[in-house]
Parts: structure tokens; C-alpha cells; sequence
């Protein structure tokens, strides 16, 4: 009996040993095996974290394609890999305001407004004097802005239509004539002062003719008065620009003009007043 539990003894002890051995293992087991799956399950997270985050970068590539779809050069480009994809989606927000943003339709000698072109005015003063729905109230606060500052700006020229600048066109010509210019002369010396009907900025419905109240003469005199100056120092906080700037006719086809303000929306104006360029120099289309 004594040698019997002895031995039982010994195989209890052999079994709890076995036990203990087996309960360790599987305590290492469990334990690598949370820390493995935990590693993998991280994994996951960080790869599905990155394809999520390369899901919106993918998709918003496909509208910029659409875009620069109508530059040749600049799709080309984006088929090659997303490194160029991401530069053409750079150049093509540069590039497509200029072509759609109606803020910035480009009109000059060599950019005639499209025939009948009428926009949605709206009355930007009680004078009736009409703008560009759309700008009329940057327009508005600009002025009431340059009042509160103790100055004097009145509108003296806005929106016009067709039959209106063809009207100021004929009688700049008579002008011309008067002083000696003959027919196709005096035509060409007309419209360096009044824009060809189809090719004014009035018709387009973004232009202003700004003047003082206490000097109301369209001369480079009018660059003199505290309003011309409040105005250039502050219209590009209201998205306006001085359009026809002293030492750019060559490129606008117009004289110097302090009184001219036209809406280009608050982003291009500040970068074309800042950098004292022309509409013609910040759209690429300086000839
Ligand atoms: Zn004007």
C-alpha cells in the first residue's frame, strides 16, 4: 500500500508537471498569439487607412482629368503617373478659371464678346446705373466702404448695352474726324478711347467707371483725387481691379484709365494689383 501511493505520488507529481508544462505553453501561445494578431490587425488598419486616404486622392482625380481634359497637353500628362496627375490637377485649377470662371471672361479688341451677350443686372446704384447681378453688391459694399471713409465716388458709367457703345463709338469717331482723322484713321484712333461695340467690358456687365463727385473729368487728372486713390489701394479687397493701368496699353489696346474698375473676383485681383499686371498679363494672353 505504502509503495502504492509512493508511486501514485510520483505520477501525481509527473501529471501536475505535465500540466504546469502544458498550462505554460499555452499561456506562450495565447499571449504570441494576441501579440501576432494584434501586429496584423494593425497592418490592416494602417493599409486600409491608406487605401481609404488613396480612395478621395484617386477620385478627385478623375475630375481633374475631366478638366484638363480639354488641354490636350495637360491629360497627356496625367495618364503618365499620379505624380504628373498631381501636377496637372495644379495646372489645370490654374488654368481652367480662365477658361470657365465667368469672372474672369477676358474682353478686349481681340476677345469680342459673344453677339448679344446680355447678363442678369442688377441696380448698383439709385442712379440707375446696372451691373453683373452677380458682382453688383461687391460693387456696392466697395463704395458705401469708400462713403464711410469720408469720400465722395459716384458711378458715372456701369453696364451698357449694345446700342449704347455703339452710340459712344460713333460719336468718338466724329471726334476723331474733327480733329482731322479721315475714315479707317479716324476708326483706329477711336478705339484707343471708347472700346469697339462687342469688345467693352461695359457690355459685359463687369466694368464701373469711377470718378469723384468733386472732379468728374475722365483724365489722368482723376488719378489725382483721394478717391482714385482710396479705390486703387483698396478695390482688390472687393475683387476689383484698375482694368486699364498706366504703361500696359500696348497690351490692353487702352489708354491709361484711373477710373475703369472691373470685377475679377478677390483672389485675381489681389494677385494682379499686388504684381501690377494687366488682365491680358495674369490670363496668359499678353500678344
Ligand atoms: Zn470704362
Amino acid at each position: 500500500m505504502y509503495k502504492r501511493r509512493r508511486r501514485l505520488n510520483r505520477n501525481g507529481k509527473i501529471l501536475v508537471c505535465v500540466l504546469a508544462v502544458l498550462l505554460i505553453l499555452l499561456i506562450v501561445l495565447i499571449v504570441r498569439g494576441c501579440s501576432g494578431s494584434g501586429e496584423e490587425s494593425s497592418g490592416q488598419n494602417e493599409s486600409s487607412i491608406s487605401q481609404e486616404s488613396s480612395l478621395p486622392a484617386g477620385s478627385s482625380e478623375e475630375p481633374s482629368g475631366a478638366e484638363s481634359s480639354e488641354t490636350p497637353e495637360s491629360s497627356a500628362e496625367s495618364g503618365e503617373s499620379s505624380g504628373a496627375a498631381e501636377s496637372s490637377t495644379a495646372e489645370g485649377s490654374a488654368a481652367s478659371p480662365s477658361a470657365e470662371d465667368w469672372r474672369l471672361t477676358l474682353v478686349n479688341n481681340t476677345h469680342p464678346l459673344e453677339d448679344g451677350y446680355v447678363p442678369e443686372l442688377a441696380d448698383a446704384d439709385a442712379n440707375g446705373h446696372q451691373f453683373d447681378a452677380r458682382a453688383a453688391d461687391a460693387l456696392k459694399e466697395m463704395l458705401a466702404d469708400a462713403r464711410e471713409a469720408g469720400l465722395s465716388p459716384i458711378i458715372c458709367s456701369a453696364y451698357r448695352t449694345w446700342e449704347k457703345q455703339t452710340s459712344l463709338f460713333e460719336d468718338q469717331v466724329a471726334v476723331c474726324e474733327s480733329q482731322g482723322l479721315e475714315g479707317e484713321a479716324a476708326v483706329a484712333e477711336a478705339r484707343t478711347v471708347v472700346a469697339y461695340p462687342g469688345t467693352s467690358e461695359h457690355q459685359l456687365g463687369l466694368a464701373a467707371d469711377i470718378v469723384a463727385l468733386s472732379y468728374q473729368i475722365l483724365d489722368e487728372g482723376q488719378m489725382e483725387t483721394a478717391e482714385q486713390q482710396w479705390l486703387i489701394e483698396h478695390c482688390a479687397e472687393y475683387g476689383f481691379i484698375l482694368r486699364y493701368p498706366e504703361g500696359k496699353s500696348d497690351i490692353t489696346g487702352v489708354i491709361f484709365e484711373p477710373w475703369h474698375y472691373r470685377y475679377v473676383g478677390v483672389e485675381a485681383a489681389k494677385e494682379i494689383m499686388s504684381q501690377g499686371l494687366c488682365l491680358e498679363e495674369y490670363l496668359g494672353q499678353a500678344e
